[in-house]
C-alpha cells in the first residue's frame, strides 16, 4: 500500500460476474464501483485540504491519525481504512486464485488450528461474531505468531501492529443482495473464492 494522494480506484483484475455463483455480479459491482469509490473520493477530499498529508502513503496516513486535527481524525481513519480494507479484500478474492496459502503458511495454520478446514471453521466463527459492521482476519503479530481478530467499521489490523494475511468483509453490503441476512452462507461461499497472496 505505497500509493499516495490522489488515491485511485483501479478496475478489479477480474470481472464483476467472475465470482458467480458464490458472490453475485451486482454485489461486486456496487461494492467496488460505489462503496470503495466513495471511500476513495472522501479520502481524497479530506487530504486535498491538508498539503502536509499529501505525500503520505495510505498506511502512514492511518498510523499518524492521532497527530491530525481532531475533527478530521475519525473521517480520515474511516475513509483511509475503507480504502485499505477494500483493496485488501478484493485482492484476496479471485475466480482462479490461490485457494490455499503457501506451504510455509499452510504448515503454520495446521500447527495452530489443526488443519486448513479447521482454520476455515474458526475464521467463520469470528466472522459470525462481528456485531454490526466489520471484518474478520487472520493476522500475524510482531513475533510471527498467527492470530485471528475482528475489527469494527473500517479499523485496520496494523493499527494493532498486526499484519493481515486474509480478511473477510462482513458489512451487510458485502452480501445482502444475494445472501440476505444469512452471513453464514455468505462466509461459506466466500471461502470458495479466496486468493492467498502470502
Ligand atoms: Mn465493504
Amino acid at each position: 500500500m505505497e500509493e499516495h494522494y490522489p488515491f485511485t480506484n483501479e478496475p478489479l483484475p477480474y470481472a464483476y460476474d467472475a465470482l458467480e455463483p458464490y458472490i453475485d455480479e451486482r454485489t461486486m459491482e456496487l461494492h467496488h464501483s460505489r462503496h470503495l469509490q466513495t471511500y476513495v473520493d472522501n479520502l481524497n477530499e479530506i487530504v486535498s485540504r491538508y498539503p502536509g498529508l499529501q505525500r503520505m502513503s495510505l498506511k502512514e496516513l492511518i498510523l499518524n491519525v492521532p497527530f491530525y486535527p481532531w475533527d478530521i481524525q475519525q473521517p480520515l481513519l474511516d475513509n483511509a481504512g475503507g480504502v485499505y480494507n477494500h483493496k485488501f479484500f478484493f485482492a484476496h478474492m479471485s475466480p482462479n486464485g490461490n485457494r490455499r496459502p503457501s506451504e510455509e503458511l499452510q504448515r503454520k495454520i495446521e500447527k495452530e488450528y489443526g488443519s486448513y478446514e479447521a482454520f476455515e471453521q474458526i475464521l467463520k466463527e469470528y466472522a459470525l461474531s462481528v456485531f454490526g459492521s466489520g471484518y474478520a482476519w487472520l493476522v500475524m503479530d510482531g513475533r510471527e505468531n498467527l492470530e485471528m481478530i475482528i475489527t469494527h467499521n473500517q479499523d485496520v489490523p496494523f493499527q494493532r501492529n498486526r499484519k493481515p494475511l486474509m480478511g473477510i468483509d462482513v458489512w451487510e453490503h458485502a452480501y445482502y443482495l444475494k445472501h440476505y441476512n444469512d452471513r453464514s452462507s455468505y462466509v461459506d461461499d466466500w471461502l470458495q473464492v479466496v486468493n492467498w497472496l502470502d
